[in-house]
């Protein structure tokens, strides 16, 4: 028996929404990008389950070796690359490939010796994100080192990301891919693709896709829905009423005080909070599914309980199961604008006390 909060986590919807990306763009492979343990969905059982997967990408060196640990053998990309000699070495250790994007990693990997060469590299180009990334001018002399080292293996790939995909037909995306063809050699591999271009920019597939977002289900645009996308939510959030409190005119809830009653209020009492990951911008603003209603959340998100408004279910009970996002109902998509954030802030920050419960099917 798994306890409340309960991330169910549908692995069946995740496998779908790998076919989807795999049908807009059959020529391409496939990096899934499985960093912040997953967008908070679980990397090894979603590593797993992403068998299909040509490659999977994380963002540091703790998270490929972890993967690596349980026995993931896929490759596995470390998109910050690595920091000290130490990481170097051990990434080698681990058979991690390395995404390149600032000189002080080439002269790490001039200065040490590798047991093993590095396999499936790639070269950060910086076209418009000022994040990461080597400038063009730069590129012909860094490949050339690159291509010639010892500690690397195969041929170094061509990386760049957009910082506008989910503005659909920007200028500037147009400008970022064409800045990495205007450098990239015949027949190189290329990645550009993320899960807002995937689908909005076809043209920016080229050889190695770059899917996060999407593959969990969720929309990367503000105008349109996972289901309109063809996409399936993968995670549930849910937990169960424990309380119930009859409110009186003037009654106040919750730390601060910040809602008082105007009339009569049935208030239910929801066994999650911040410390959850449930976000404390839902205080006053968020909702929550119960027995078929969508209901306003009162007062502040505590650490571990919200208050919910039950006058429209008369006939919820202590024990009945709320969802605070990922149902037909209420996607994580619309929790995010009522928070004034991204799915992807609240995804990632389901936290190590919520039961995650991996299932196929049936979410
Ligand atoms: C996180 C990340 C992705 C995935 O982006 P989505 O918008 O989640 O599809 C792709 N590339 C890089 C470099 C990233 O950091």
């Amino acid at each position: 028996m798994s306890s409340y909060p309960i991330a169910s986590i549908d692995l069946a919807a995740l496998q779908h929404n790998l076919h989807q990306i795999k049908k807009l763009a059959p020529s391409s492979n496939v990096i899934s990008v499985i960093k912040a343990n997953a967008y908070g969905h679980g990397a090894l059982e979603i590593a797993r389950a992403l068998h299909e997967s040509d490659a999977f990408a994380v963002a540091r060196l703790a998270e490929g070796i972890q993967l690596r640990q349980a026995g993931i053998k896929q490759k596995i990309v470390l998109l910050e690359g690595v920091i000290s000699k130490d990481e170097l070495l051990a990434a080698a250790d681990y058979d991690l490939s390395l995404v390149f994007h600032h000189q002080s990693q080439i002269k790490l990997l001039q200065e040490t010796k590798l047991a093993k060469p590095l396999r499936f590299c790639w070269l950060m180009l910086e076209t418009g994100m000022h994040r990461l990334g080597f400038s063009a001018n730069d590129v012909t002399s860094i490949l050339g080192l690159l291509d010639t080292s010892e500690d690397i293996a195969d041929a170094i790939g061509l990386m760049s990301h957009f910082a506008n995909a989910d503005l659909v037909d920007d200028p500037r995306n147009q400008q970022q891919l064409e800045a990495v063809l205007a450098v990239a050699h015949t027949n190189q591999k290329i990645s550009m693709a993320n899960s807002a271009a995937i689908i909005s920019f076809p043209q920016s597939h080229q050889h190695w896709l770059r899917p996060g977002l999407m593959l969990y289900g969720i929309s990367p645009f503000d105008n349109k829905t996972a289901t309109d996308l063809g996409l399936k939510p993968v995670m549930q959030l849910k937990s169960a009423l424990t309380a119930i409190q009859q409110l009186h005119v003037g009654d106040q809830v919750g730390y601060g005080g910040d809602w008082i009653a105007s009339k009569e209020t049935t208030a239910g009492i929801v066994s999650i909070g911040y410390g959850d990951g449930y976000s404390r911008h839902l205080s006053d603003v968020g909702q929550v599914s119960i027995n078929g209603k969508l209901v306003p959340v009162l007062g502040r998100v505590s650490m571990d309980m919200i208050s919910i408004d039950l006058n429209s279910c008369p006939d919820a009970a202590v024990g009945d199961e709320v969802v605070l996002w990922g149902n037909e109902q209420l996607s994580v998509e619309q929790v995010a604008k009522q928070a004034n954030t991204i799915p992807y802030e609240l995804v990632c920050q389901i936290s190590g006390r919520v039961t995650k419960d991996f299932h196929y099917g049936q979410n």
